[in-house]
């Protein structure tokens, strides 16, 4: 990014990311401008988002909520779009420079396509498109000339760290993992945890799907898949180390045994900004981290039988073709399921593993069968739980 200004369209403005994003936005001075905001179930927030900060386009991505909303209180200066068709019009259009994908779910696959499919620089939050279709979409970009910014806070501190030297000098690369609500939960106290202790996380604010990931550890293993396809690295390249302060966001090695780690408070508005400023490093709302204090870094190896969605993500990166998109919906539905109360937290990882295995695998799917499969596995998953 240059000083000149840059018009952002954020995709999930009504989330955790989305509203970090605005923050960053409005810190910036001018620099970025928000074009577009989108929203599922929240529309009253995106109102109120459209109403400060008058974008051109907002998109309400539920059809049906979007019909029965009153939306008198819409500036008239702002247009309404609806549905996936809202989100993939406004990831092309021809102002818009950088797409933040913050939606959560595979749902934020179809808009973050149509942005690489743009070309548009894409400040990527949502794994989940990285875990679907990594090897479509990366392969889109090179097509496109699109550039991905990771915003996923151990990613951006790989993208980062990578600067410090060639890619062919890359050993592999440490993501850190702070484990979540339950890092020191025996097998037996994992089975009595509750949806308000999974929604509880040390150190991180963060959506309730992603802090669900997060103590199951799901999430280490979608960031995984993500960092497979993001960096282009053997699966074997990629390892995990538990860091419960959250400071270092991730490490590489580089082949002469040096490594460089990243580090940061445990604040989404710093890898946000950084992806919308990349490759510009401007000062931001991000609190700085306070050396004046004693402070504390562990790190402590993962316990892969405690968490086992960590074996399940490497299997999953290992396999590549369709394994990506069937864990992850599988999850999501699991995810989904716990929170309605229907599935026990131990529960969540075994069913992932269950529909993983029973699918046909495919290892160059297209896009379609993706989706198709993403479908299936949710289906699974409730079929189970209905059993
Ligand atoms: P939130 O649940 O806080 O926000 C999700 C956003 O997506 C909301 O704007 C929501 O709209 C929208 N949304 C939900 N369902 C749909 C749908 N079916 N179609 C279109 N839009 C939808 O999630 P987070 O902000 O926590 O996470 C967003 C993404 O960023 C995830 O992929 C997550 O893994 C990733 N991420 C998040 C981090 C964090 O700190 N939160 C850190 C690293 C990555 P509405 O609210 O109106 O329903
Ligand atoms: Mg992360």
């Amino acid at each position: 990014m240059t000083a000149e200004l840059a018009n952002v369209a954020v995709l999930g403005s009504t989330g955790s990311i989305g509203r970090n994003t605005l923050e960053v936005i409005a810190a910036s001075g001018g620099r970025l401008r928000p074009v577009a905001l989108s929203a599922h179930s929240n529309l009253d927030l995106l109102v109120c988002q459209a109403q400060a900060l008058h974008p051109r386009w907002i998109v309400a991505s539920d059809p049906l909520s979007a019909a029965t909303h009153d939306w008198s209180g819409l500036p008239s200066d702002v247009e309404l779009l609806v549905g996936t068709d809202g989100l993939e019009t406004v990831a092309r259009r021809g102002e818009v420079e950088i797409v933040v994908a913050a939606i959560v779910g595979s749902a934020g696959v179809a808009g973050t396509w149509a942005a690489v499919e743009a070309g548009k620089t894409v400040a990527l939050a949502n794994k989940e498109t990285m875990v679907v279709a990594g090897q479509l979409v990366t392969e889109l970009a090179h097509q496109t000339g699109a550039r991905i910014v990771p915003v996923d806070s151990e990613h951006s501190a790989v993208f980062q760290a990578l600067q410090a030297g060639r890619r062919e000098e890359v050993k592999r690369i440490i993501l850190t993992a702070s484990g979540g609500p339950f890092r020191n939960h025996t097998a037996q106290q994992l089975e009595n945890v509750t949806l308000a202790d999974a929604l509880r996380h040390p150190t991180w604010t963060m959506g309730p799907k992603i802090t669900i990931d997060s103590a199951t550890m799901m999430n280490k293993a979608l960031e995984i898949i993500e960092a497979r396809w993001l960096f282009d690295l053997r699966p074997d390249q990629i390892d995990v180390v538990v860091h419960p302060q959250s400071i270092v966001h991730s490490l590489v090695e580089f082949v002469d045994g040096s490594v460089i780690a990243q580090l940061g408070s445990p604040d989404m508005r710093l890898p946000i900004q950084y992806a919308l400023t990349h490759p510009l490093r401007l000062p931001g709302p991000a609190t700085s981290l306070d050396f004046s204090e004693r402070m504390r870094l562990d790190f402590e190896p993962a316990d892969l039988d405690r968490f086992p969605a960590l074996s399940l993500g490497l299997e999953a990166a290992r396999a590549g073709g369709t394994a990506g998109a069937v864990l992850n919906a599988a999850n999501e539905a699991a995810v989904a399921e716990f929170r309605a109360g229907k599935l026990h937290f131990t529960e969540i990882v075994p069913r992932c593993r269950a529909v993983l295995e029973q699918h046909q695998f495919d290892a160059r799917p297209s896009l379609e069968r993706l989706f198709e499969l993403d479908r299936w596995a949710r289906q699974e998953v409730m079929r189970w739980a209905c059993l």
